[in-house]
């Protein structure tokens, strides 16, 4: 019998709001999860399929002495440059894509969970999507949390936000939401019954079948 195409959940939320918390919740359920953000990063490793690519445009000054990526000089280069910032895209997305997508094939559940921090933003995985869902909290809890984790200051922080759409617009974009602005443990409560409330419509629609 030839295997079904898992349907795809696009996990969404500003920087901060616990994405990949919500993410890690969905995995121990046993949510395969798959992560745009995870595969750039591997994409730009050392080794990293995209490297050769990206030292083709950039030159060598991008690569790092451990041969990655090296961020800061990366972001320097697109800082207010609009068309490197661009090519720098078109190099990445499109791989980007295709790994996230061989691995949503490859596995093997009903629904696959596909973190995309800038979904609504950029777009492109819009129309894969079987249903959307935002990770939502307030933004003085955005801030103070990815202070905590990233050492960022406050105007760092706001300013990442600044390019991301709003909480009310993200919000109003939602198919479904997790509010992320309690305990962790009152979040994986809502996790688990995301988890069965997306299994019990599987079923009804015949998927699970
Ligand atoms: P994102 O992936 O959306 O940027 P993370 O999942 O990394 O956000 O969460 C940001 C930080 O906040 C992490 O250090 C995480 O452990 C912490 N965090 C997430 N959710 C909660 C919560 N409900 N209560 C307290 N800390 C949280």
């Amino acid at each position: 019998m030839k295997a079904k195409i898992p349907k795809l959940v696009g996990l969404t939320g500003g920087i901060g709001s616990g994405k990949s918390a919500v993410a890690e919740c969905f995995a121990d359920l046993g949510v395969p999860v798959v992560d745009t953000d995870v595969i750039a990063h591997e994409l730009t490793a050392g080794g990293g399929a995209a490297m050769p690519a990206i030292v083709d445009a950039f030159g060598e000054s991008v690569r790092g002495a451990d041969g990655a990526l090296d961020r800061a000089v990366m972001r320097a280069l697109v800082f207010g440059d609009p068309a490197c910032r661009q090519r720098l895209e078109a190099i990445l997305h499109p791989m980007i894509e295709h790994e996230s997508l061989r691995r949503v094939a490859a596995a093997n559940a009903p629904y696959v969970m596909l973190a995309v921090p800038l979904l609504f933003e950029s777009g492109g995985y819009l129309p894969l999507l079987w249903r959307s869902l935002v990770v939502d909290c307030r933004e003085e809890l955005q801030i103070e949390r990815v202070m905590r984790r990233s050492g960022l200051d406050e105007a760092a922080v706001r300013a990442i936000m600044a390019a991301q759409c709003t909480r009310e617009q993200r919000n109003a974009r939602a198919d479904d939401i997790i509010d992320n602005n309690g305990t962790i443990s009152a979040m994986r409560l809502q996790v688990e019954r995301k988890h069965r409330y997306y299994h019990a419509i599987l079923d009804k629609s015949g998927c699970l079948s």
